[in-house]
């Protein structure tokens, strides 16, 4: 049967998240909207543009009328819609950094000591998800198709249904979804899996985190019905039939290749190698955050330092933690944590001309981020779980010259696409990472680049675009027969 492969021409689309893909800020001159980064607006902006969408979400900071008029001006701008959802400070507190950064993402990244269980964050997590599904009902009309993205808003589709509104709703999960024995502690366990059932199609990041949702499914709810086959599967509940796939995210290859090979940056490159002379730079980029492993990769990169004393003064590693989430108490502490470690580390073993970490808390820009993930020789990305993880494939991207090594956690979503071009690790295995930092080191550039190209193709071949026009596929394919199962990658470890 053929598959309808698009949704058809007149199909609006409407983007739902808990952040705008612009920030409203305050500058010296007034209120002022900036646009947002990353990989998301990259991808939906021309899908949005083309078809005259909206992008619903949180402006970033307490709802004030003036704000409207200038999101309004803005998407004159950039050619789409720019909706904010009113949110006030204790909506923020409770819903944004309660349930969703205090309950969800530990749980969903398998850090359930973590969480704080507060029946509160959860009855005004359930507030806030009926703003959002108001304001899609003020928007929306029969023909349009609502893609809500990630953990913030679980209950969207739910709302939408009470309220009314029949669109068909996909949703997307940025982040992992968790074993079931772990999902089990989350209080709210059944409700969440029951709203998630109003979305017409469920998407996650790889096959295990699918697997992961799947498992939950089958055990919390009696009666489900699901039939497993390759990327997408089809799940049929209380009369329901619900799409749940594996679409991993990914980044504009072209554009940061394109970016990298630019003069700007093969100076700044240039300059930032002059200061480390004859050393391989081992790179870490990381938004500060206690899923990251970045203490553990710290201590791995001193028992590198310590049981392969060829290192010392052959290798800098270069930390970017860029702030993040900086008002929390807890990633103040893991700040601090940071920084004593490195000063131990480089306290125990800085000789004279060399220092063996160069810790920068900081944002980078755009330069000065893609010289120094063309100068690295080897990246270091050892997350304890990620979503994805998109800093491993822009590495890659910008590795123009195939000098590269890609050292990978098993526990990153990338690693189901990257294991075959990258030394894959166990982020808690210490010594294991230590010895993958030597043979890193060690490995020829022959070696090097082969394993570079095949990370590189990977990348290039299921880009940013790819992404979204596979999920937009697999919500508007009439017959899943003609999904390809192509696509459903997974990393198995071989010890
Ligand atoms: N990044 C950034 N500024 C920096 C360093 C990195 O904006 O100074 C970007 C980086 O290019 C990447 C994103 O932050 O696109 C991090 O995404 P990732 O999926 O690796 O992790 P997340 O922060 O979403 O957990």
């Amino acid at each position: 049967m053929r598959m309808e492969s698009r949704p058809d021409k007149n199909t609006r689309l409407i983007a739902v998240s808990n952040r705008l893909p612009v920030r409203v800020v305050q500058t010296d001159e007034g209120v002022a909207v900036r646009p947002g980064a990353g990989g998301l607006v990259t991808a939906l902006a021309p899908v949005l543009r083309d078809r005259g969408g909206l992008w619903i979400g949180w402006s970033g900071t307490t709802f004030d009328p003036e704000h409207e008029t200038l999101l309004r001006k803005a998407s004159k701008r950039i050619g789409y819609g720019l909706v904010p959802v009113p949110l006030d400070s204790q909506d923020i507190d409770d819903y944004y950094y309660g349930f969703s950064n205090e309950i969800i993402w530990p749980l969903f990244h398998d850090l359930q000591s973590r969480c704080r269980f507060k029946p509160r964050y959860w009855y005004r997590y359930l507030d806030v998800n009926k703003k959002f599904a108001m304001c899609i009902r003020e928007q929306a009309s029969g023909g349009d198709y609502i893609w809500v993205h990630d953990y913030h808003l679980m209950h969207v589709a739910f709302f939408m249904r009470s309220l009314g509104l029949t669109q068909p709703t996909g949703f997307f999960l940025h982040i992992p979804f968790p074993p079931v024995d772990i999902f089990m502690k989350l209080p709210w366990r059944r409700r969440v899996l029951e709203a998630l059932l109003q979305y017409d199609l469920i998407g996650f990041q790889t096959m295990r985190d699918k697997r992961n949702f799947l498992n939950s499914l089958g055990t919390l709810l009696p009666g489900i019905r699901i039939h497993r086959r390759g990327a997408v599967s089809d799940v049929k509940y209380d009369g329901r039939s619900v799409r749940v796939g594996a679409f991993p995210i990914s980044i504009d290859y072209k554009a940061f290749a394109r970016d990298s090979a630019s003069k700007e940056v093969a100076e700044a490159a240039w300059y930032l190698h002059e200061a480390l002379p004859n050393r391989q730079v081992i790179l870490g980029v990381d938004r500060l955050d206690y899923t990251k492993g970045i203490p553990e990769r710290l201590y791995s990169f001193a028992d590198a330092l310590e049981r392969f004393p060829e290192l010392r003064m052959r290798v800098s590693f270069v930390q970017v933690v860029v702030p993040s989430r900086s008002e929390v108490p807890e990633y103040q502490e893991l700040k601090r944590e940071i920084e004593r470690i490195v000063g131990e580390i480089n306290g125990r073993f800085t000789q004279s001309g060399w220092v063996p970490i160069h810790y920068l808390y900081r944002s980078l820009d755009r330069t000065q981020l893609l010289a120094y993930y063309r100068l690295a020789e080897i990246a270091l990305i050892t997350p304890l779980k990620d979503g994805m993880n998109l800093v491993c494939k822009e590495y890659c991207a910008c590795n123009l010259e195939g000098k590269g090594v890609l050292i990978l956690s098993e526990f990153a979503g990338a690693a189901a696409q990257l294991h075959r071009g990258a030394l894959m690790v166990n982020p808690y295995d210490v010594e294991g990472v230590s010895e993958t930092i030597f043979t890193a080191f060690s490995m020829t550039s022959q070696e090097r680049a082969r394993r570079m190209k095949i990370l590189r193709r990977a990348v290039r071949r299921k880009d940013i675009f790819w992404w979204v026009n596979t999920f937009l596929k697999a919500a508007f394919a009439r017959n899943l027969d003609a999904f390809p199962r192509e696509m459903a990658e997974e990393y198995v470890p071989t010890n």
